[in-house]
């Protein structure tokens, strides 16, 4: 589904991704951890095209995001091709980014009804069911600051889903949380991974990790440091920099 080959990125002289590869296969988890400033949000972000790349190449589902190889160039795609990639590809945020002047379900059909041009009728009902899904049916009408964080995140990923998109990719989902709301956003994000959604997790929730990741990959300065089943990445990592991370973050 995802293939990123030799991808780096610079912001002015600083270098923030220094080759990046990695492949993430249809309907797999991958959790992507790593300290503060390692470039894991800047990953994503190039997924995603909103970020450029420097060098490498990013494919998505077989289309390459938002660049064309022309013999040894790479050239960027026109904007409207970005934006149609970019609407298979769901972002969820660390701080929600639903718009503050819109109900719950005004939310959650704003990009299908403007973006993709469905009828209204049809984005309504689909939104209602996906508020179902994340138990949050009875909310349709409420504006995001009536909600609780972890009722906004799930609006969110309600939102994000309404795209039916072919790849999720989250930034620290549960980061801006209160602790006793992490439970029901990560209980949402088990229960797509369950149904067999493709999914990029940049979090440091180890115990999600172990439990719903196929690959744990761990980022240090740039950098891929290991990857892996969790099994091995968490419990028997190979490399100083990855003990080092877990042990405080566990
Ligand atoms: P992480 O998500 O792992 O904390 P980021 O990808 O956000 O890391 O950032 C990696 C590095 O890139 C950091 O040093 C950060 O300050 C820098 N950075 C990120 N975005 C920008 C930007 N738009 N301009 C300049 N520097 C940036
Ligand atoms: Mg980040």
């Amino acid at each position: 589904m995802v293939d990123i080959r030799s991808v780096h990125k610079s912001f002015g002289p600083l270098e923030v991704l220094k080759g990046i590869d990695l492949t993430v296969r249809t309907g797999e988890v991958t959790v992507v951890l790593g300290p503060s400033g390692s470039g894991k949000s800047t990953l994503l972000r190039t997924v995603n095209h909103l970020e450029k790349v420097d060098r490498g190449t990013i494919s998505v589902d077989g289309a390459l995001v938002g660049y064309r190889r022309t013999g040894d160039r790479l050239r960027e795609l026109p904007e409207r091709e970005v934006l149609k990639q970019r609407t298979r590809i769901g972002f969820v945020f660390q701080n929600f980014h639903l718009f503050p002047h819109l109900t719950v379900l005004e939310n959650i059909t704003e990009a299908p009804v403007s973006a993709l041009g469905r009828p209204r009728r049809e984005a309504v009902e689909a939104a209602r069911r996906l508020l179902e899904r994340v138990g949050l049916a009875d909310r349709a009408s409420a504006y995001p600051r009536h909600l609780s964080g972890g009722q906004q995140q799930r609006v969110a990923i309600a939102r994000a889903l309404a795209l039916r998109p072919r790849l999720l990719l989250f930034d620290e989902p549960t980061s801006a949380l209160d602790p006793e709301l992490v439970g029901e956003v990560l209980d949402v994000i088990k229960d797509l991974a369950r149904q067999g959604t493709t999914m990029i997790v940049v979090t440091h929730e180890i115990g999600f990790a172990r439990e719903v990741a196929d690959t744990v990959v761990f980022m240090d300065d740039g950098r891929i440091v290991e990857q892996g089943p969790p099994g091995d990445v968490l419990d028997r990592p190979r490399h100083e920099r990855t003990r080092a991370f877990l042990s405080k973050v566990l």
